[in-house]
């Protein structure tokens, strides 16, 4: 069984100028012990989607559809009491924001401490906890602004996995530190999840630090997933036109030339271009695309690609 599945997810929020749609019809799974990565250009709903399957979206935005099923929990038909008690015990999230996801005026082993009472659970071995992200004896009295911003992480990965969820969201975690922290406190998610045999689902933009992290990778633009492939088959051989542009734009030590970006800019999810949302700024874009909107299909075993012509 899957530790997470994903069905036909659509996420909307209301505007004065009409209906906003961030994830349109999103599909894929996570298996146990599996670390997947989800990649897109900023607003290509990958934190709305986290947020989504944690059951966090607040108005004006609303889930329209679609399936999570956490083993078999479908968290999306869960009571407001339910999707609580499962927060933290079955599904987790690392926010992207350590600094303000921490209550500034608590020392934070009282916040570990919270997580476990708020959930039926004493508190207790909350030193082991700090002592497994990589946190010195001592810290549980810290306060978080005494705190470098790596062992603030480090304390929302412990407060994230106090109650051995089965899956772990973790959303761009280390986009705030420098490249030395996010290594390690890399490494020290990846130490976490061997632990608890969990399955990891890793945002960010940072395609070095997926190839370095993820087995899967999904990519996200305008809402919608475009391929989904094994890391080092989506590297060597990347089917979705966008993800060959986002490879294309990483800098290469081998090849000192011009930083190579992706021309144009993502679309208004208000008002997304007909068709396949990437063709205005697609090199391989033909009549067909402006025409028809591809649906994500089977290339090969494991590679899916949402492109007409992949
Ligand atoms: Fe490009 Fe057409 Fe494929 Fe879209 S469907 S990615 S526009 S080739």
């Amino acid at each position: 069984m899957n530790a997470l599945r994903i069905e036909g997810l659509r996420v909307s929020f209301d505007h004065p100028l009409g209906v906003v749609r961030a994830v349109d019809d999103v599909s894929f799974a996570l298996r146990p012990n599996e670390r997947f990565g989800l990649v897109g250009e900023s607003g290509s709903g990958k934190s709305t989607m986290a947020l989504a399957i944690m059951r966090m979206i607040r108005p004006p935005g609303h889930i329209d559809g679609g399936d999570i099923l956490l083993g078999d929990t479908n968290l999306s038909t869960l009571s407001g009491d339910a999707i609580r008690r499962t927060r933290l015990a079955g599904i987790a999230m690392v926010p992207q924001g350590s600094m303000n996801a921490l209550n500034p005026v608590m020392r934070v082993g009282a916040q570990v401490a919270d997580a476990m009472r708020d959930h039926g659970v004493q508190p207790r071995d909350i030193d082991q906890l700090m002592a497994r992200v990589g946190l010195p004896a001592g810290t549980v009295e810290k306060y978080p602004h005494e705190l470098s911003g790596g062992m603030k992480q480090r304390v929302c990965i412990a407060i994230a996995i106090c109650l051995r969820p089965t899956v772990i969201i973790a959303d761009e975690p280390t986009s705030a530190l420098d490249v030395v922290v996010q290594r390690q406190v890399m490494r020290t998610l990846a130490v976490v999840q061997q632990d608890l045999n969990a399955a990891i689902l890793l945002i960010g933009h940072d395609m070095g630090l997926m190839a370095q992290f993820v087995d899967r990778l999904g990519v996200m633009y305008a809402g919608r997933l475009v391929e989904i492939a094994p890391i080092a088959e989506i590297v060597r051989k990347p089917r979705h036109p966008y993800t060959e542009m986002l490879i294309a734009s990483l800098p290469s030590m081998d090849h000192k030339d011009a930083l190579r970006g992706i021309p144009g800019l993502a679309p208004l999810l208000r008002d997304l271009p007909s068709g396949c949302a990437f063709h205005p700024r697609c090199p391989k874009a033909r009549d067909r695309c402006r025409a028809e909107r591809p649906l994500p299909r089977e290339i090969e075993g494991g590679v899916l690609a949402a492109c007409h012509f992949a």
